[in-house]
């Protein structure tokens, strides 16, 4: 299974790439987690990240396309992969056609969270993550049981500083101005499929196994 998940910042990606990979043992690869890993080892590549994560902006195209290839060429992802954050433009989703026709793979669809633009401010606003292994919680819809400490691995939580207000805006003008458009580009590639993210989390989990279940694998 090969599937990308395209929506706005806080429209429930991760949280659900996350749920999938574990139940279908697939990699849910994360552009946005791999961006921070290289952060926080200040790595060259972190280094010039940085800057834009911290304004709400996206990241230049080219740091992006090597990022996933070298990932998507590596032995993990022959079984499969969810793309979470990744493309994130029309630039992007072109490299990915090519980086996929190099591997000899196919996308099987894309899968697009449509949620409402003000429930999008509260999902972030609300956001915690764990330092160490990356998961997300939120304080009102998905609390840890001790506010500070991550269930799975006891890592502390901390609000990224693009969910505080001022990064919010930037991130969902970005999303307006160059992610929006790749819904039409999979739309006529045949590839879209929208899912309602306004949803309880249990909910859209549920729809999506449906998806999945329906789907047929090379
Ligand atoms: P994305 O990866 O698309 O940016 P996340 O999965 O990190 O989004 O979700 C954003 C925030 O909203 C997190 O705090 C998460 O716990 C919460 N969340 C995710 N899905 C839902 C949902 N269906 N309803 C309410 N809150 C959700
Ligand atoms: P969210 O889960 O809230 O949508 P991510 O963790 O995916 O946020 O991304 C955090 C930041 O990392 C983005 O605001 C952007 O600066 C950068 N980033 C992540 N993925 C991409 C991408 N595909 N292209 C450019 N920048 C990216
Ligand atoms: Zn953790």
């Amino acid at each position: 299974m090969r599937y990308v998940f395209l929506g706005p910042p806080g429209a429930g990606k991760g949280t659900q790439a996350e749920m999938i990979s574990r139940k279908y043992d697939i990699p849910h690869i994360s552009s946005g987690e791999m961006l921070r890993e290289n952060v926080t080892a200040e790595t060259k590549l972190g280094k010039k990240a940085m800057s834009y994560m911290d304004r709400g902006e996206l990241v230049p195209d080219q740091i992006l396309i090597r990022l996933i290839k070298d990932k998507l060429s590596s032995p993990d992802c022959s079984k499969g992969f969810i793309l979470d954050g990744f493309p994130r433009t029309v630039v992007q989703a072109e490299a990915l056609v090519s980086i996929l026709h190099q591997l000899e793979l196919k996308l099987d669809a894309v899968i697009y969270f449509d949620v409402p633009f003000e429930e999008l401010i509260t999902r972030l606003s609300g956001r915690r993550t764990c330092r160490a292994c990356g998961i997300n919680y939120h304080i009102k819809f998905k609390p840890p049981k001790d506010k500070r400490v991550c269930d799975k691995c006891e890592g502390t939580l901390y609000q990224r500083d693009d969910d505080k207000e001022g990064a919010i805006q930037n991130r969902l003008n970005e999303y307006q101005r160059r992610t929006k458009p790749l819904i039409a580009y999979y739309r006529k590639e045949g590839l879209l499929i929208t899912v309602e993210g306004g949803k309880e989390i249990s909910k859209i989990f549920e729809e999506l196994c449906r998806i999945f279940g329906v789907a047929r694998y090379e």
